[in-house]
């Protein structure tokens, strides 16, 4: 591709609602451009990356088995109505009723449709095992859309659903799929974690998640590196011995009573110095500042939510007030039918007012504190927990202690066994001709999440810095000159087609840009390798190469560059 002919748009400022390095990026490079909220169209930069990340899942899916597949992405209410999501699914599913009236959903997910198609297709243990996968657009009308593609409401998955005679054979595809994700990651040149996850209702434990690694990750990981253990930390805190976790009862009775703290006790509570402390509440007062502790139990269906609130005191927030704060539709905080999601974003934003604000440059960041909540504890212990106190408390396999990271979901495959296909009826015959519901799994991976999530760990001050196997073009040969100098305008064609004829996806600059402004959108869109061809170097045979992450360029002969590239 030739920049003359291809569509860069890259900007020198990200907007202003864009919050994480990744989001800004994207926006900046011309990756992707906002269309509503959690809407974004992949511009054909942007495109060309996920188009990556989608060859490399495909490509792993059909090595270890899978057959893909396209369902339509408008499912009938009535399938919905069957396995008894339609009501229960919330408001994340869009709803829609066609000319006839009749009720549609927008797929968030596609359980349902697959099993439909299993019911229809597969009779006999003989067709079995079967695994289809599909990538395709989803539509999640998440609460809280943010941070670009990484949690947007439409957002490109790659689903598979696997039919099974057996729980062995289930067992099989499933490790099979945990192979293919793990070389997906690898293959991206990701840094990730594969952790077990609850499989809340369907019980067992055949459900994991593979998350990219990021500070800003929105999931709390808890491992153990002495031992194999690894879990989110909703599991982890599951598995924790049940004598250290509260009575429901009691881990509610303080809920509503707020209880008024001195500025004292609030620099004690937080080991700050007082001078601080008044500056914290001198912000708050402005309404520049809010901090928020908190403290639930395992299922976090009982949440403690403290709030240092404007005015003069700190105390425990009743659950009224934590509602308006946050702007949370009644029963958000009830005993039942807590968001998990709505938890996490508190605990995000008490973690970044406390590193902000409290902790200074010099001191360890603080981290939500997942595995403890479930203790009754009082305010210092909270305090504690929040200043990752987690690290230290013994794993539940008995082998180590753990440590707390966070990640961002990129991967999420679960056994669900007979859940669907015995509320849709989806049975085959077995060998001694016995009616029997199919063995069910499914496995998904945010493709479009991806994207943002590599770029989350790797960028620097210039830009993006995309591994190889997802960088939009592999070589960027930027011509000083293509439109003054004939030299200069032979050379980049001739290397242009040689590398092109090698197979490698080549972007020749031939802008007639300033050097400095060329170079600047290479490094912003991150393109692994550089080479530069002007006259002076030319002159003497060379060009220069840079790798994206090499701090200076080095020369090579002109010759040799596409050799090099091979
Ligand atoms: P999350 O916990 O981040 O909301 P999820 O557990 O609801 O994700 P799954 O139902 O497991 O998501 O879907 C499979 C994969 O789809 C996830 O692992 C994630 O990578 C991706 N995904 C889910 N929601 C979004 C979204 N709103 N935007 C982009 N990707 C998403
Ligand atoms: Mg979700
Ligand atoms: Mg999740
Ligand atoms: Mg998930």
């Amino acid at each position: 591709m030739r920049t003359s002919q291809f569509f860069l748009s890259t900007l020198k400022e990200a907007p202003n609602e864009a919050e994480l390095p990744s989001h800004k990026l994207m926006l900046r490079a011309g990756l992707i451009k906002k269309l509503g909220s959690g809407l974004y169209t992949w511009m054909p930069l942007g495109l060309r990356v996920l188009r990556k990340v989608e060859a490399v899942v495909r490509d792993e899916m059909t090595k270890a088995g899978a057959l893909e597949l396209l369902m339509p992405a408008i499912q009938p209410a009535e399938l919905w109505q069957e396995s008894g999501r339609w009501a229960v699914f919330g408001p994340q599913m869009l709803k829609m009723k066609d000319r006839h009236e009749r009720d549609f959903c927008f797929g968030p997910t596609h359980e349902e449709v697959i099993t439909d198609i299993g019911r229809s297709e597969i009779k006999s243990y003989k067709q079995l095992p079967l695994n289809f996968f599909q990538i395709q657009t989803k539509f999640r009308d998440e609460i809280r859309p943010r941070f670009g593609v990484m949690r947007a409401r439409e957002f490109v998955m790659k689903d598979a659903y696997s039919f099974h005679a057996d729980l062995a054979s289930l067992q099989q595809t499933y490790d099979g799929m945990y192979r293919a994700y793990s070389n997906v990651f690898s293959r991206l040149g990701l840094k990730f974690r594969a952790v077990a996850a609850d499989t809340g209702a369907i019980g067992g434990d055949g459900s994991h998640e593979f998350h990219v690694l990021a500070d800003s990750g929105e999931d709390a990981l808890a491992y153990c590196p002495t031992s194999d253990f690894a879990a989110n930390v909703e599991l982890a805190e599951a598995l924790a011995p049940a004598d250290s976790r509260p009575a429901p009862a009691e881990a509610l009775r303080d809920v509503d009573t707020p209880k008024q703290t001195t500025c004292e006790q609030v620099a004690a509570l937080l080991e700050i110095p007082l001078q601080r402390t008044v500056k914290l509440i001198a912000l708050m007062a402005e309404d520049k500042l809010n901090i928020v502790l908190l403290r639930g139990d395992h299922s976090m269906n009982e949440v403690k939510v403290g709030k240092l609130a404007g005015m003069t005191d700190f105390r425990f927030a009743t659950e009224e007030e934590i509602r308006s704060f946050f702007n949370c539709p009644p029963g958000f905080l009830g005993p039942v039918g807590v968001d998990r999601s709505k938890v996490r974003l508190i605990a995000d934003r008490a973690v970044a007012v406390m590193n902000d604000f409290v902790c200074g440059a010099n001191k360890p960041k603080f981290h939500i504190a997942g595995v403890n909540w479930g203790r009754d504890l009082p305010e210092a212990d909270i305090v504690a927990d929040v200043r990752n106190v987690v690290a230290g408390d013994p794993s539940p396999d008995g082998k180590g202690v753990l440590e707390i990271c966070r990640g961002i979901e990129v991967g999420h495959i679960f056994q669900l066994r007979t859940k669907y296909s015995e509320a849709l009826s989806c049975t085959f015959l077995d060998a001694e001709g016995q009616t029997k519901p199919m063995e069910m799994g499914c496995y998904g991976i945010g493709v479009s999440r991806i994207v943002g999530a590599c770029i989350e760990q790797n960028f620097d001050d210039k830009g993006i810095n995309f591994p190889v196997a997802m960088a939009p073009f592999q070589v960027a040969v930027v011509a000083v000159g293509y439109h003054r100098s004939e030299a200069v305008k032979a050379a980049a064609d001739k290397l242009y087609a040689e590398l092109l004829a090698a197979g490698i996806d080549v972007l020749l600059d031939d802008r007639n840009e300033r050097p400095g402004v060329m170079f600047a959108d290479i490094e912003l869109i991150g393109i692994p390798h550089r080479i530069t061809i002007g006259d002076k170097n030319l002159a003497n045979g060379d060009i220069e190469y840079q790798a994206r992450r090499d701090p200076a360029a080095s020369l090579v002969k002109v010759e040799e560059a596409a050799a090099m590239m091979k």
